[in-house]
């Protein structure tokens, strides 16, 4: 994704950009995956030498549930970005590519979860209790009466 100095009036311009999930160079990560192009709202300003950048980047993610597994999307947004490139007196263009992949990178969650309330995977049968109850927690209810009856005798 390349910004034309010379397209780049002295009052600003607004910019609405599309670049190709390619930039992220997500292919081997093992949590996150593109799943659509990196748009950017910025807004581009020439201050004597130096091109300012400023706006919202955001991307479509795929995302692997911390809790579940399971894969599912999400939007990922900086809205602070704001870059300047120097020397511009120099160039014909900026390559703004490597920082719109950065500020996408620096916003991906730590802890990924499809869902707040994610009840994740049950550890004894793997069963995904988001889909419902497996059969271990049963089995638990029916111990602890068991107790309870031995407390009794
Ligand atoms: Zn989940
Ligand atoms: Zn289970």
């Amino acid at each position: 994704m390349k910004l034309q100095i010379d397209r780049i009036p002295e009052e600003g311009l607004h910019l609405a950009v599309e670049a190709s999930s390619e930039i992220l160079g997500l292919e081997d990560d093992p949590v996150f995956s593109e799943a659509g192009a990196v748009f950017g709202q910025l807004y581009a300003q020439r201050v004597e030498e130096t091109l300012v950048v400023r706006g919202t980047v955001r991307a479509e993610i795929h995302a692997q549930c911390a809790r579940c597994s399971q894969i599912f999307s999400t939007t990922v947004k900086d809205s602070g970005f704001l870059r300047d490139y120097s020397d511009i007196e120099e160039m014909d263009e900026v390559d703004i590519s490597e920082d719109l992949r950065e500020a996408i990178l620096l916003n991906l969650p730590q802890f990924p979860l499809c869902n707040e309330e994610c009840k994740g995977l049950c550890l004894q049968c793997g069963k995904n209790l988001n889909k419902g109850p497996c059969s271990c927690s049963d089995g638990d209810k029916i111990g602890a009466w068991e107790a309870l009856d031995n407390l009794k005798l």
